[in-house]
């Protein structure tokens, strides 16, 4: 699906239905890092404004011991969301840092930043997502930054019995913020845990993107009174169509699920590699930067 397709999805009354589910493909990444890539494929080259989603998932420490050693980024955010084990970051500001289970990096690249991410571990699970946001033309070149929160410092909202949401970033129902803030797309990012049969809804500024992804169990998108549920199954991404707010219901004892929402851009993207620009010369001004040393 194109950003040309999405902008075209129907706005149909109060409540966002499915447009299109996904699976992801398998993918490496980093020094031959296992994932699943799940937005940036050739199914969905992006969602404007996220530009990609990966999931990271594994117990065999081959699949992600050998991490992501030191690479660029020009141009976007990068979302880290850690589930479990220990990731250390290292970057050329001179910042270092773990990433604990539940806590969240996000860091703006903007004008350049180089990094590694290494599982700090050498066994046992490592699981989480990392997202892509974009950065609209006027602050991809601004200085690079970071925000990141421990499990401790996200807000666990227990909605009732059966409905707990860990809000990362946006603000949901109760007023509850998230504590990721100043993000230009102003974002929506909220981990949802849901018993079966309990019914959740959630506002979203109506003409955001937004998707749920079901990390455990099995989802449904209430749309329409009941009469075109959708049933999205653990490990799919769902695409939502316009609306002012999602309606989901938990169909297993346990589900689990991101729910994410951003303002689109709707500017040209080019994109190669680690590097997001407006254009291809901006793109190749980003290599020659990174070749000589200017990040
Ligand atoms: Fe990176």
């Amino acid at each position: 699906m194109s950003a040309n397709e999405q902008e075209k999805a129907p706005a149909r009354d109060d409540i966002r239905r499915v447009v299109k589910i996904l699976q992801g493909v398998p993918a490496e990444d980093g020094a031959g890092v296992k994932l699943t890539r799940i937005i940036g494929t050739p199914e969905l080259d992006m969602w404007d404004p996220f530009l990609l989603l990966d999931r990271f998932e594994s117990d065999d420490p081959e699949d992600y011991i050998a991490g992501f050693p030191a690479h660029p980024h020009r141009g976007f955010e990068t979302v880290t969301y850690l589930l479990a084990g220990r990731l250390r970051h290292k970057d050329s500001t001179g910042r270092e840092g773990i990433i604990e289970p539940g806590g969240v990096q996000w860091m703006t690249a903007a004008r350049g930043i180089v990094h590694s991410e290494m599982p700090e571990q050498v066994a046992g699970r490592l699981a989480g997502f990392q997202l892509w946001v974009n950065l609209p033309a006027e602050k991809k070149m601004s200085p690079p930054g970071y925000q990141e929160f421990s499990a401790e410092e996200i807000p666990l909202i227990r909605r009732e019995p059966g409905v707990e949401i860990r809000v990362i970033a946006g603000t949901i129902a109760e007023g509850v913020s998230g504590p990721v803030k100043n993000v230009p797309v102003n974002p929506q990012y909220l981990d949802i845990g849901l018993k079966a049969g309990k019914i959740y809804c959630e506002p979203v500024t109506p003409d955001h993107a937004a998707f749920i992804y079901v990390i455990q169990g099995s989802v449904g998108v209430i749309a329409d009174r009941g009469r075109d549920d959708i049933t999205v199954a653990s490990g799919r991404l769902a695409l939502l169509g316009q609306g002012a707010q999602v309606q989901l219901c938990g169909e297993t004892p346990d589900n689990r699920l991101l729910l994410i929402s951003g303002m689109r851009l709707a500017e040209p993207v080019a994109r190669s590699g680690p590097f997001v620009m407006n254009t291809r010369d901006e793109i190749l001004q980003a290599f020659a930067d990174y070749r000589s040393g200017r990040f």
